[in-house]
């Protein structure tokens, strides 16, 4: 993991442990989990300090609570789930301060081996403001901390950087996958690396456009923000996603990278933002009153020529409106090239994502980051403050 501490490189036996997980869940109207791939993420890491004779305390936020105790969103759910996974008692510390006397006597209980996981990290008005008692509070739980929450690297909060200044801070297996996968596929890749983007603006992935082009052999550019980039090439864009004050932009861009940039030759039109509403591909100019939703079978084509002979692929955001069956198929096609390359795949970014698994082909591609977020500030080559903040080796 790059130049930075993990829980191997530290003694954890018979030490208490405070571990940073993202245990962000998403839980149906009754309370029931909907969806535990973040659960199982965090096993290895529990898993291993388990095995290693520490007393495992575990934390993280769940949703926005907004600083007070919000029952809907306690971490109790977890704790059960937690317990079956690992085939062992998960003591839930109910406890609206978080860090109060409930949390502190099961502390307190703790053999080796054992594990606690304490109440939503958020119910702490202190949280998200770093502040820096209760960061203090938490670290006087433990005597190491293991970050494994890689969903909220990019922010500096309580529970993931503020406690770093009061004991030994170090990566869990999550969080070190993470940067290995994301460090090397942009600073260290096997070339050539293309990248794909896409997405809904080039105003919110500016700086990510700014940082790969100075890595990648090719940029393919689709999604809405592909409009804005047909009008720097002079075409009309109808009613198609504009940002019209980053036209400019996107010329200059165009003529620094030269032909490093690919962008669509063709789209898929519609009268309505509706699946079921009126398409048809043009090519060139989109006509007035109609909308770009997808990316054309031409550009399909050119971009999987593009694809095939990529040894390193990382892709944020979809070719198209994928949320409506009928516009999805540029995401699912490239989602399809990119299951069958031989090459390695890297797959950030909220709904990007949510498009691979919505098609099928999550487990075909070499790493799905767990972090929508913090994995665009990775793409945009910023330090993230959950990654600084861990022991340089
Ligand atoms: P990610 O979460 O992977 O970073 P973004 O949030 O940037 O991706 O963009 C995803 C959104 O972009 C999706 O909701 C998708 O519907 C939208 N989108 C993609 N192409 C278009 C388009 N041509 N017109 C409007 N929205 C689009
Ligand atoms: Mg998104």
């Amino acid at each position: 993991m790059l130049n930075k501490k993990t829980v191997e490189d530290v003694e954890v036996a018979g030490k208490k442990v405070l571990v940073r997980c993202d245990f962000n869940v998403p839980l149906d109207e009754n309370g029931n989990i909907t969806d535990e791939t973040r659960i199982v993420g965090a096993l290895p890491t529990i898993q291993y300090l388990v095995n290693n004779g520490a007393k495992v305390i575990l934390c993280s936020h769940m949703g926005k609570p907004k600083g007070e105790p919000v029952p809907s969103m306690s971490l109790a759910p977890v704790a059960k789930s937690l317990s079956e996974k690992l085939g062992k008692e998960v003591v839930f510390a109910a406890d609206d301060n978080v860090v109060g006397e409930n949390a502190k006597a099961a502390v307190q209980a703790m053999k080796d081996g054992d594990v606690v996981l304490l109440e939503n990290t958020r119910y702490r008005k202190e949280e998200t403001k770093n502040v820096d008692e209760f960061s203090q509070e938490l670290a006087s739980l433990a005597e190491v901390f293991v970050d494994d929450a890689f969903g909220t690297a990019h922010r500096a909060h309580c529970s993931n950087v503020g406690v770093s200044k009061y004991i030994p801070a170090v990566g869990g297996y999550l969080i070190q996958k993470e940067i290995e996968f994301l460090g090397n596929a942009v600073n260290a890749p096997v070339r050539p690396l293309v990248a794909v983007l896409g997405g809904s603006k080039v105003s919110s992935k500016i700086s990510v456009i700014e940082n790969l082009l100075k890595k990648v052999d090719k940029l393919i550019i689709g999604g809405g923000m592909a409009y804005t980039f047909f009008a720097a090439q002079g075409k009309t864009t109808g009613t198609s996603l504009l940002e019209a004050d980053y036209i400019d932009y996107a010329k200059k861009m165009l003529d620094e990278a030269g032909d490093k940039i690919i962008l669509p030759v063709d789209a898929v039109i519609a009268e309505k933002f509706e699946n079921d509403a009126p398409s048809q591909v043009v090519e060139g100019n989109i006509p007035e009153g109609w909308m770009g939703l997808d990316i054309g079978p031409k550009s399909v084509e050119l971009f999987k020529s593009v694809l095939s002979d990529a040894k390193t692929v990382v892709w944020n955001g979809p070719m198209g409106v994928f949320e409506m069956p009928n516009f999805a198929k540029g995401t699912n096609e490239i989602a399809a090239k990119l299951a069958e390359l031989d090459a390695v795949t890297v797959i950030g970014g909220g709904d990007s994502v949510a498009a691979v698994n919505q098609a099928g082909l999550g487990d075909k591609m070499t790493h799905i980051s767990t972090g929508g977020g913090a994995s665009l500030e990775f793409l945009e080559g910023k330090e993230l403050p959950g990654i600084a903040c861990l022991e340089d080796k």
